[in-house]
């Protein structure tokens, strides 16, 4: 069995947000009064109180009348607040972590509901049913699947977010573990294949960037401290909330595609932190071409590759497979038909051209290609143990063995 996350936005109204806060704001409040009654307790000479009796005090207080409030807030958050609590305070009996604090306004607790009695999911009318809330409305952007076994409600950024947790069967197969598929990443285009598809990058996140400029300057245009200031700077978040959101729907879609039709990938092991740092050099050794550079940094972060390389790896060892790291020296000048090696065969940045055997290719395509054949290599020399191979073979099959035992619990936001 594993356990996986859909999380959608809540297409709330306004009385329902004012009952979301006021919900939150209990658990927050009840968060705070069971610390304040353990360090009264403490005081006074008793023992810790675990999760049962703390329990029992807000049954208590939920009676009290000057407490009465809480009653008004379904009781299952509340009591998932205080389970928190009690871990929170395990860990810090643990040596794990500090004494518990006290949470401020907006440091609200998510609101969770661990019973699948207690909610309800009607995807044909794209609604979940929420206790004391009635049905509201979700932004249902990918089905879900699986047995429903806990919802828990967030705020962020300003929208309310339900993440759904299910339980899955497993259903893999021990999946053959010879790499199917070589991917080669590419800045004109975001990836090329093995097999000849190439993807290109996500053309909406262009335009967004241009917007993302104008917001920015709106921002710095304004008096600090100022309404509209502020007003201009929750737009910006908004704003870049809505591209994170873009980028993991399109890569979430993108490595789930691939990592479905091969479960073993071949990729080459960037350095994107080396590639995309900054290119202006030191006051000794001015860089060259900083502005191209520049240029090229953003075109990098803006694809995502190390996201896209995370998706790619949790998703293949769910499947039973692996990513495989090769090295991508000489992968662009090298022939995918002959082998051979030459700076010459590399005719533009887009095509390939063998100098020594004539076979003419797509560059990226080629590439690809060659990180499939390296991929192959390094796998059989690590199968049957073959001299200088082994090492680089090894990490990927630890690695590989560690993946498997970590259950996948990845969501991906929908905003
Ligand atoms: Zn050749």
């Amino acid at each position: 069995m594993s356990i996986k996350a859909f999380r959608f936005q809540l297409r709330v109204k306004p009385g329902t947000e004012r009952a979301l806060r006021r919900f939150a704001g209990s658990c927050r409040w009840t968060w705070n009064a069971a610390i304040a009654e353990q360090q009264r307790q403490r005081e006074a000479g008793e023992p810790f109180a675990g999760h049962a009796a703390m329990c029992q005090w807000l049954t208590a207080w939920r009676h009290a009348p000057d407490t009465a409030w809480l009653a008004e807030t379904p009781v299952h958050p509340l009591q998932q607040t205080l389970r928190r609590l009690e871990a929170a305070y395990q860990r810090f009996f643990a040596g794990q972590g500090g004494y518990p604090k006290f949470k401020r306004r907006g440091q609200e607790p998510g609101l969770r509901f661990p019973d699948p009695k207690q909610f309800a999911l009607d995807p044909v009318n794209a609604r979940v049913k929420l206790p004391k809330l009635g049905w509201q409305r979700v932004r249902l952007s990918r089905p879900v699947v699986g047995e429903l076994r806990n919802a828990t409600v967030t705020r962020e950024r300003g929208h309310w977010l339900v993440s759904l947790q299910v339980e899955l069967p497993d259903v893999l197969a021990a999946a053959d573990l010879t790499p199917t598929l070589g991917i080669d990443l590419g800045v004109a285009l975001f990836a090329a294949t093995s097999d000849d598809q190439r993807i290109q990058p996500l053309k909406a996140l262009e335009c967004q960037q241009r917007r993302l400029k104008r917001y920015q300057r709106a921002v710095s245009r304004k008096v600090k401290g100022s309404r509209n200031r502020r007003k201009a700077v929750e737009r910006l978040g908004r704003l870049h909330a809505r591209i994170a959101a873009q980028r993991s729907d399109w890569l979430h879609k993108l490595s789930t595609e691939l990592a479905d039709r091969h479960p073993v990938i071949a990729m080459e092991d960037l350095k994107v932190a080396a590639m995309s740092a900054s290119a202006a050099g030191t006051a000794d050794v001015p860089g060259r071409r900083v502005r191209q550079k520049a240029g090229l940094n953003r075109a990098i972060l803006d694809q995502g590759w190390a996201e896209f390389r995370r998706q790619l790896e949790y998703k293949c060892a769910a499947r039973g497979g692996t990513v495989v790291p090769v090295n991508p020296a000489y992968t662009s000048q090298r022939c995918s038909q002959c082998g051979h090696v030459s700076a010459d065969n590399r005719t533009t940045q887009a095509s390939f051209e063998c100098v020594a055997c004539g076979h003419a290719d797509n560059a990226d395509t080629n590439a690809a290609k060659n990180i499939l054949a390296a991929g192959l290599a390094v796998w059989s020399c690590g199968t049957t143990a073959c001299g200088a191979e082994v090492s680089r073979a090894k990490p990927a099959r630890a690695k590989r063995a560690a993946a498997r035992k970590q259950e996948p619990t990845e969501g991906c936001v929908h905003a």
